[in-house]
């Protein structure tokens, strides 16, 4: 059972993606080791005549890029699931710069069994479960698939990608997004094909919007509902959501020379991963009397997954090249903080 101690139920892991061909090509060169048994991250300047020693950090598990997908499930991801299939609720984050693999982790690539993400792995966990679980307990599973975009929240299941759903609140069910759509989903392929359709919708809502979707948080999450009798031969209900979240880019837009728009659109992006880190933080000390939840939406819809018996887990993703050096370090001091 988790523990009420913040600390225990947030766990931060860092991965670095491996060098890629064009990368290779261009000649960049690789400035991150990853010592997985010390659990430890280093980061040897890009200029390294300069005499700057190298920024070492450590973690409780670290992920380099030889990593597979299935390890990275098994090390991260399945606890929480499997604390989900108890009735808590846990979330998992994935957090980077664009390119470094956030997708990649969440999701990987659904059509290729050994490349597929903590996403695709987490309904054949649950499905699994389902099919091994006692007669007399009844499952259902459903999914909801949602977008904050410039602290807007659109639903990802809805045909018309124009509508804006309002976060509300109420005593006995707590934060809540009205109106958002939630599909059962019965087996894995359910899940698929209600993860290509949110995918689709996420495009043409961000080319409405003249936006990418790497400015956008993504979260895809599933409540899982199982009832049983009990010992006092009474039906008893239990449920636990699971949220699965591909958050926007971390890069700093300020270096971008965005203005307007995409200045205001950024200033959201930097509050809502600062208010994560503040809010992850102030859990991990467990000490601290505010949360910061309610300073963004993305937070604020989370609340009831994050802290208390809920189970965290942040996977911050690096890339190895030296020209990435800057955005890799602000990634790991963003995950040291978190720690
Ligand atoms: P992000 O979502 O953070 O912008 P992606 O997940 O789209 O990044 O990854 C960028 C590219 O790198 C993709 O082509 C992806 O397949 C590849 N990639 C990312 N992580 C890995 C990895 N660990 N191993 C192999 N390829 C990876
Ligand atoms: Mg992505």
């Amino acid at each position: 059972m988790p523990s009420d101690k913040g600390s225990e139920n947030v766990k931060v892991v860092v991965r670095c993606r491996p060098l890629n061909e064009k990368e290779k090509q261009t000649g960049f060169k690789e400035i991150v080791k990853v010592e997985q048994v010390q659990g430890r991250v280093t980061v040897s300047t890009p200029n390294s005549s300069a005499g700057e020693p190298p920024k070492v950090f450590t973690f409780d598990t670290v992920f380099g890029p030889d990593a597979k997908q299935v390890d990275i499930y098994n090390q991260t991801a399945r606890p929480i699931v499997d604390s989900v299939l108890e009735g808590y609720n846990g979330t998992i984050f994935a957090y980077g710069q664009t390119g470094t693999g956030k997708t990649f982790t969440m999701e990987g690539v659904r059509t290729v069994p050994e490349l597929c993400g903590i996403i695709p792995n987490s309904f054949a966990h649950i499905f699994g479960h389902i099919a091994k679980a006692e007669e007399d307990k009844k499952f259902l599973v459903r999914v909801s698939y949602l977008e904050i975009y410039n602290e807007e929240v659109r639903d990802l299941l809805n045909k018309d990608q124009n509508v804006r759903l309002e976060v509300k609140e109420r005593p006995d069910v707590g934060v809540y997004v009205r109106d958002l759509s939630a599909y059962v989903v019965n087996n894995a392929d359910d899940m698929d094909r209600i993860m290509t359709m949110g995918n689709k919708n996420r495009v043409v809502g961000a080319t409405n919007m003249n936006a990418v979707s790497s400015r956008s948080h993504a979260i895809f999450t599933a409540i899982l509902e199982c009832s049983e009798k009990g010992l006092d031969g009474e039906q008893h209900l239990v449920m636990g959501k699971l949220h699965l979240v591909d958050l926007a880019g971390s890069e700093r837009q300020s270096k971008t020379g965005a203005t307007g728009q995409r200045l205001k659109e950024a200033t959201k992006i930097n509050l809502s991963l600062s208010t994560l880190g503040n809010v992850i933080s102030a859990l991990v000390d467990g000490k601290s009397t505010h949360v910061p939840y309610r300073n963004s939406k993305l937070t604020r819809l989370l609340q009831d997954s994050l802290g208390g018996n809920s189970k965290t887990v942040m996977c911050a993703n690096i890339g190895p090249a030296d020209y990435n050096y800057d955005e890799s370090i602000s990634t790991l001091r963003y995950a040291n903080r978190a720690k």
